[in-house]
């Protein structure tokens, strides 16, 4: 699905030179890297703040820590993302409310986020899935009418345009607090865990930056409660040397995902990613819905062709395990359940070659006899 590895030989020299830097300093908890990666993003994002930490996951627990909920205050997320974004919701006593998405772009549906709101509602985490951002434009007056929080899940769309109102902004950077990751296979990824998050808002930075930091801003004195959560210097120097090279790697997604747009557009059976209005789209996953319960079958057949395929996600969070707890017996989210077995994911990197990709498509074709 990646190829970690050839991105690496192409930006070697400059990665080891970066990483040989900080193993000769040592200095490898919140060295040099970190403050310096810290300030290019913050440039490259247009955001006053960046606060990098250990992972996604706590990026987001960072986030809703810093916004200062009660137990029991419930936060409105989409059921068809990742487990994180909804875990750190109910690790922190909060009640995740689940709610449909756009069958086309995946994405949360403003109206249906508006139905959800109750007195105990605090905040909305809209997930910029896939790689394009949530309807963003309208979901900021639901927030504002009804005073709640907005932290955006970035971790599939750093980089990414969006057309907010009239103007031009990274994703990230538009509700009170966007959080990402830096896992291996994001679009910017480090070489182990990494996350980080933005806001431009100061007296939350200064809060999320003493959570980080075991609710401390002077060392052995605690003002709140933290937990720990860096990013080390090693993934930082990493990261600043990838950084340089964000767009190339999102227009070589984007180039790939043309490619599989035309190749594929005339299959009836299947529907190619739809493009938002104002999302720019960087393509962390290139995600066909498969028609007719088909999708299986197809995989199976790119599988004993050796191509690689994903379904992301194949159980919506409503109907894990794990959530039943919060959950009415008999919700129904019914985008969300049919595109569970509808969506596959192709390979998407930023190294895929003409004949990796002309191979993909031709199998694809052959399955459909669409010659
Ligand atoms: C990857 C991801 C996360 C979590 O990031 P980690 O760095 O793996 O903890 C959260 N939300 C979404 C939508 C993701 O894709």
């Amino acid at each position: 699905m990646v190829d970690l590895q050839s991105q690496y030989k192409r930006l070697k020299s400059e990665i080891d030179d970066a990483m040989a830097n900080v193993l000769e300093q040592t200095n490898f908890i919140n060295g040099p890297a970190v403050k310096s990666f810290q300030s290019n993003l913050e440039e490259y994002l247009n955001v006053k703040h960046v606060i990098p930490c250990g992972n996604g996951t706590d990026a987001l627990q960072i986030a809703l820590m810093a916004l200062d909920l009660q137990p029991g205050d419930e936060v409105i997320t989409s059921t068809f993302t990742f487990i994180a974004t909804v875990e750190v919701i109910a690790l922190l006593k909060l009640k995740p409310v689940l709610v449909d998405v756009d069958p086309d772009t995946f994405t949360l549906i403003p109206e249906e986020i508006e139905k959800s709101i109750t007195s105990k509602t605090q905040a909305i985490i809209p997930v910029h899935l896939f790689g394009q951002g949530a309807e963003m434009n309208a979901i900021m007056p639901i927030a504002q009418k009804y005073n709640l929080s907005v932290v955006e899940d970035t971790a599939q769309a750093i980089g990414c345009d969006y057309k907010f109102n009239s103007t031009i902004t990274k994703l990230g950077t538009i509700g009170d607090i966007g959080c990402t990751s830096f896992f291996p296979s994001k679009n910017l990824g480090c070489f182990g865990d990494g996350g980080a998050c933005f806001t431009n808002n100061d007296a939350l930075a200064e809060k999320m930056r003493m959570i980080v930091n075991h609710g401390s801003k002077k060392k052995y004195y605690h003002q709140i409660i933290g937990i720990n959560s860096r990013l080390d210097t090693l993934q930082a120097a990493i990261l600043d040397t990838k950084l340089k090279h964000l767009d190339n790697f999102n227009q070589r997604r984007q180039k790939a995902a043309s490619w599989y747009d035309q190749e594929l557009k005339n299959i009836e059976d299947l529907q190619i990613p739809s493009k938002s209005s104002k999302s720019d789209h960087i393509f962390h996953q290139y995600t066909l819905k498969v028609k007719d319960g088909k999708r299986d079958e197809l995989q199976s057949y790119l599988k004993e062709n050796n191509i690689p395929s994903m379904v992301y996600y194949p159980v919506p969070l409503h109907e894990q395990e794990a959530f039943t707890e919060y959950q009415d017996k008999d919700i129904s989210l019914a985008n969300s359940e049919t595109l569970s077995s509808e969506v596959l994911s192709l390979p998407m990197h930023t190294e895929l070659t003409e004949e990796q990709l002309k191979d993909i498509t031709t199998t694809i074709k052959r399955f459909f006899n669409h010659e």
